[in-house]
């Protein structure tokens, strides 16, 4: 690995979110999950959450541009089992939900840790998920269609979260305690290497400049 890359991997880890995520309830369209995963990388989303109805890993497209490697996902066997998972964790969890009762997505505080739960593209977010939910989000629509694509959707609340985070300084210092820090930098330099080591049990080495930069021969990957 080149110094410069050593850098860039630890510039972006700098600046994640440990406390920001998307819950996609059944977005089954890989070109939509794919573009939602490339704005979670963009606003700095440390790992994005889904519940795929055909219970498997889902697939992506070429519009993720890469980003799949970048952004942890983890799936969930059903809605209440990942609202719930996030819930543990402190997450307030806010439906992106054209209801009657959703709050202008402007109005909610996204500093706080935060999930955005968004639906599926035909029937969009289920009964059970708002019931579920803290709150139900709206982008007002003041045209002939009812709603947006749900990766428009996500990204324009996704900016505003990251609006609200970089006006509280929340990209300022790393986010992530330093064991996540220093195992997602090795997965991300080295990804087979670090596949390899987890199928044998085996710790990760720490990557630190010094070992890095004074590598003769850069590795394979
Ligand atoms: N007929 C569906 C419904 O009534 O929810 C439309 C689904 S929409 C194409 C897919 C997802 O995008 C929604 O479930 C929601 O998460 C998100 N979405 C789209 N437009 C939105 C808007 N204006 N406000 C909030 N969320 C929106």
């Amino acid at each position: 690995m080149t110094p410069e890359r050593y850098h860039r991997l630890r510039a972006v880890l700098n600046k994640r979110q440990p406390d920001l995520t998307v819950l996609m309830e059944n977005v089954h369209k890989p070109h939509n999950l794919s573009a939602i995963l490339r704005t979670a990388d963009a606003v700095g989303v440390y790992q994005a959450h889904a519940v795929n109805p055909t219970g498997g890993v889902p697939t992506f497209h070429d519009t993720a541009g890469g980003s799949e490697k970048w952004v942890y996902l983890r799936v969930h066997p059903s809605i209440e089992e990942a609202i719930g998972h996030l819930k543990e964790r402190g997450f307030a969890v806010y439906a992106a939900n054209l209801s009657e009762r959703a709050l202008d997505y402007r109005r909610v505080d996204y500093v706080r840790p935060t999930a955005l739960l968004l639906g599926a593209e035909k029937w969009g977010v289920s009964r059970r998920a708002a019931e579920l939910a803290d709150g139900d989000v709206i982008i007002p629509m003041v045209g002939m269609v009812q709603s947006l694509n749900v990766s428009v959707a996500a990204a324009v609340i996704l900016f505003e979260a990251q609006r609200q985070r970089l006006a509280a300084g929340l990209y300022d210092q790393p986010r992530l305690d330093p064991e996540t820090y220093q195992r997602t930098l090795f997965e991300w330099a080295y990804p087979r290497r670090a596949a390899l080591l987890r199928e044998k049990g085996m710790p990760y080495p720490e990557l630190g400049e010094a070992s890095e930069t004074a590598a003769k021969k850069p590795p394979a990957e």
